[in-house]
């Protein structure tokens, strides 16, 4: 395993369309050795989610720390505590709630926004052994779940800012912005 290098913002990679995986695709040994290579660069770099264009590769997988801590929904969320890889997702919107809360981006260091997304959705996807799984999410994970099915389709968080009234950097946002959040 090794740690990928990470494309920044203004490399084309990150605004092209990812192509989705043949389910026969996933288990072989160069797909499965990028799904451990990612888990080892998110680690490294303390990300949340690393999505397949961010380390220059076209495919439409990420992987994501999808800590359902805030949880209160339970055992009926899927959402697990582990890091995992998810392939082909396909986004539903459940409900109509929008929430707008921080959101960062290993591509675009050291910066934050305030990104409005829906609070609640459900995610029908492929796992890592090709199994078809379905989950649902919502507050945090579904908001990295939908920052990172961004980035397969080229898309990164200052896209789906409404202002850019807070984006900031990551020193003003610890010295001006972070006491808002507690
Ligand atoms: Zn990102």
């Amino acid at each position: 395993m090794s740690i990928l290098k990470v494309a920044r913002m203004g490399h084309p990679v990150l605004r092209s369309k990812a192509r989705p995986l043949e389910r026969s695709e996933i288990r072989t040994a160069p797909v499965q050795r990028l799904i451990d290579d990612m888990l080892d660069t998110m680690s490294e770099y303390h990300g949340v989610g690393l999505a397949a264009p961010q380390v220059h590769e076209g495919l439409r997988l990420f992987v994501a720390m999808l800590d359902s801590g805030e949880d209160d929904k339970g055992k009926e969320n899927e959402s697990k505590d582990e890091p995992f890889a998810i392939i082909n997702p396909e986004i539903t919107v459940v409900g109509q709630e929008i929430v707008e809360d921080w959101e960062g981006c290993l591509s675009i260091p050291d910066v934050r926004g305030k990104v409005p997304r829906a609070k609640e959705i459900k995610v029908r996807a492929f796992d890592r052994f090709g199994e078809r799984i379905e989950l649902s999410a919502h507050g945090f994970p579904a908001r990295v779940i939908q920052h990172e099915t961004d980035h397969l389709d080229g898309m990164l968080f200052f896209d789906r800012m409404r202002t850019f009234d807070t984006l900031t950097f990551l020193e003003e946002y610890s010295r001006y912005w972070r006491k808002e959040e507690d």
